[in-house]
């Protein structure tokens, strides 16, 4: 990672070494929604072929494999290791990623490497 890429916490707001912690994390959060028609038609297929495990075998096999879910938003962010520690529920730092500002804004506000050196 390099100096240029690093951007305040999405959930305080404060620099990665906020607190002269010297380890963060990069958090990517994938919001994925369920295909109900390809999961109705696994289902279906399923119960054609007797249901139970024989049967989620043989749909397995000669189902066209198509895809029970898809990422509907992707967000990727740094966490400090406080928030990370402390964290909250997965949704709410997923808000926190989506509304977060954008990172060259971020970055003229505060040096967060400076923070550890000093
Ligand atoms: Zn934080």
């Amino acid at each position: 990672m390099k100096r240029r890429e690093l951007e305040k916490c999405c959930i305080c707001g404060k620099g990665m070494a906020h607190d002269n912690a010297i380890t963060f994390y990069r958090v990517t959060i994938e919001h994925m929604v369920l295909h109900l028609k390809n999961i109705q038609r696994r289902h279906g297929l399923e119960l054609f072929f007797g249901g139970g495990q024989p049967g989620a075998a043989l749909a397995e096999v000669m189902g066209d494999d198509g895809d029970i879910a898809a990422c509907a938003t992707k967000e990727t962010a740094l966490v400090c290791q406080d928030c990370g520690i402390t964290g909250g529920c997965l949704a709410s730092i997923f808000e926190s990623m989506a509304n977060r500002k954008p990172a060259e804004e971020s970055k003229q506000i505060e040096a967060p490497i400076a923070e550890v050196n000093e």
